[in-house]
């Protein structure tokens, strides 16, 4: 996509010009104006019309001698030479010397010079400068100086090249929805006759990296109108008053050039609950930018062509009057790809690079459970970049299957040393997690186990992958999930009869589980199905918020506790009923550092290894 920006040099840039231009004016010009009416004259002419008494004025200096003619109408200038007697003869002929030889310049004409004709030049330029500015920007009167406040809305010239919706992989749903208003801007007459209006606003709400921002474009793409995007915080600006003078500006633009689309990323950066008192002091602009937003959406008439999308990942935190009807009242999602998605979206980024025959988008696309769209496109970017790191032009699976790990654990820490001990610890920690998985029903199949440190700070890490998505959990399986995590200390304790800092991870999954099973699943007899927490922001991470008495989370705490321990020793009971498989695949570890999902279940099944 190309993007066409009108090429801005700061201002100031242009003023450095000038400026040295005045410099050099000062320094060579002036002097030369001054000078070319001076004329210059050998000693010998000097000594004649000193005999000839034609000396009006003369000035004697070190390094020359200034004099005029006895009507002062010419002023000469010569050379002093080592003559005793000069001064006696000129003092003879008559010559003045008590009077100063007037500038051949007049006054009025060097003030003009040095100090008007610079400003004059100096405030003339930047006038013609900030109005061609304010020109390029798109813009005509009106805005402050310099073309600030103009609003930094990017035009993406659209053309066949442009992305289309068969760029975007998956998110069939969204495709959907969007794909009516490119039909509008196609055939608007179809639906005026009708009596029907487009929506002014579309909301597209998703976690990051789904492609909204990709959807928003497509539309403009397949719809061949200009796109005009321009990211929430953009508004936020440093001078108080600005946002709401960019919002005006992009409007403006913007119906000039109907019909298109304005696309605004992150509108949460403006559009948050004007009501959550915030302390901050960017507040009031903020309010103020909004309102302008606000107003301009009521300010045009339906059906001129302008179709505002907006981006956000926060939809609860958006002002109601945002979502009122005749603004943003239709809302998109766009969320996570499943399964298919994440297959289709490797697909279409498998196209930038060079992929081996053989490679199994499927078996990746499983691999990558909970991957957005655009960690995908880095995936595929990471396998590409180990291709070429070992010398390949082809990307063969086990650089995908690699850069999933770099995406979700980050890159294999090269010189990490781990002592013969930890490695031995790592061996039974990881094995403890994969063996508590196997041995109990419903856990998803062991992919891989590893103890190759991470630069994420992860010393091994077994991966289990699911048959396919799950969208639903059984109590039993959180339990096993709680179980499973576990069974890492619990390895070591049966092994080693102490236990280290490498369960912190495993530590803080459990308990999420475990929290969230009691206060947001409903899942503990004592509480039945009462919603102990709600979820803040579904989008990101999904932090709960507890919503009981004091009283009440004392006991939520209670029964988490009592939760992770009961699946502790659990996990422990199997570990120990199972020491041989236990002790055999964490030796086997140790030594392949790296083992496969199946090595792991040959050995735990048969045993015929070794
Ligand atoms: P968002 O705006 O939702 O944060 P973007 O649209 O900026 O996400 O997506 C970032 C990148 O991720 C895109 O440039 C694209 O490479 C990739 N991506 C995300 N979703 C998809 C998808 N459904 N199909 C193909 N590529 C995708
Ligand atoms: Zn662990």
């Amino acid at each position: 996509m190309k993007e066409v920006k009108a090429p801005k040099r700061p201002l100031i840039y242009y003023y450095c010009i000038v400026l040295l231009i005045i410099l050099l004016f000062n320094m060579i010009v002036t002097p030369m104006l001054s000078q070319s009416q001076v004329t210059e004259v050998d000693y010998g002419t000097f000594m004649d019309m000193i005999e000839e008494q034609d000396i009006g004025i003369v000035q004697v200096e070190d390094t020359q001698i200034i004099f005029t003619d006895k009507a002062e109408t010419t002023v000469y200038k010569t050379s002093p030479m080592e003559d005793p007697t000069l001064t006696q003869r000129l003092h003879e002929s008559g010559a003045v010397f008590d009077r100063v030889i007037e500038e051949p310049v007049s006054p009025l004409w060097t003030l003009f010079l040095t100090l008007v004709l610079p400003i004059l030049i100096f405030v003339g330029l930047g006038q013609y400068m900030s109005k061609k500015l304010m020109e390029q920007a798109g813009g005509g009167k009106g805005s402050m100086a310099f073309g600030m406040g103009k609003s930094n809305a990017k035009v993406y010239v659209q053309s066949t090249k442009g992305i289309r919706f068969s760029d975007v992989a998956g998110e069939d749903e969204a495709k959907e929805s969007l794909w009516e208003i490119v039909d509008y801007l196609h055939n608007p007459e179809k639906y005026t006759q009708a009596g029907a209006a487009m929506p002014k606003g579309i909301l597209l709400v998703g976690p990051p990296g789904t492609g909204k921002t990709m959807l928003a474009k497509a539309v403009a793409g397949e719809a061949n109108v200009p796109f005009f995007s321009i990211s929430g915080s953009e508004f936020v600006e440093m001078f108080v008053g600005m946002g709401a003078s960019k919002v005006r500006d992009l409007f403006r633009q913007a119906k000039e050039k109907a019909p298109c689309i304005v696309f605004i990323d992150e509108i949460d950066a403006i559009g948050q609950k004007r009501s959550s008192g915030s302390v901050s002091g960017g507040n009031d602009e903020r309010e103020q930018t909004l309102n302008q937003l606000l107003t301009e959406m009521d300010g045009f008439e339906e059906n001129t062509g302008v179709i505002i999308l907006a981006a956000t990942n926060r939809p609860e935190a958006l002002d109601p009057a945002l979502t009122r009807p005749g603004r943003f009242d239709r809302r998109v999602p766009v969320e996570l790809p499943d399964l298919a998605g994440r297959e289709a979206i490797l697909k279409v980024h498998a196209k930038k690079i060079k992929a081996a025959e053989d490679v199994d988008f499927h078996t990746i696309a499983r691999m990558a459970a909970g991957a957005s769209g655009a960690e995908l496109a880095n995936m595929i970017n990471e396998a590409a970049l180990r291709a070429v790191r070992s010398g390949r032009t082809v990307v063969n699976q086990s650089d995908l299957e690699e850069s999933i790990e770099v995406v979700i654990a980050g890159y294999q820490k090269k010189n990490a040393v781990l002592s013969d001990q930890e490695k031995k610890v790592v061996s039974y920690h990881e094995i403890g997690h994969a063996l508590v998985a196997a041995l109990q029903d419903h856990s998803a199949p062991v992919q891989k186990i590893t103890i190759i440190p991470r630069t994420s700070g992860a010393l091994g890490y077994t991966m289990q992958v699911d048959a396919g998505d799950k969208y639903l959990l059984t109590k039993e399986e959180i339990e096993n999930k709680i179980a499973t995590y576990t069974g890492g200390r619990a390895a070591e304790e049966v092994a080693f009869g102490q236990i280290t800092t490498g369960a912190s991870n495993d530590i803080e999954q459990a308990t999420k589980l475990a929290r969230a099973m009691i206060a947001r699943y409903g899942m503990s007899q004592d509480f039945d199905m009462v919603a102990m927490e709600t979820v803040q922001n579904q989008y990101l991470g999904g932090d709960a918020s507890l919503a009981c008495s004091p009283q009440t989370q004392k006991e939520i705490d209670q029964k988490v506790v009592e939760l992770v321990k009961t699946q502790h020793a659990k996990a422990r009971k199997l570990l120990e009923d199972n020491r041989e498989k236990l002790d055999e695949l964490a030796a086997f570890l140790y030594e392949k550092e790296t083992i496969t999902g199946e090595e792991f279940m040959r050995i735990l099944t048969g045993g015929e290894q070794k």
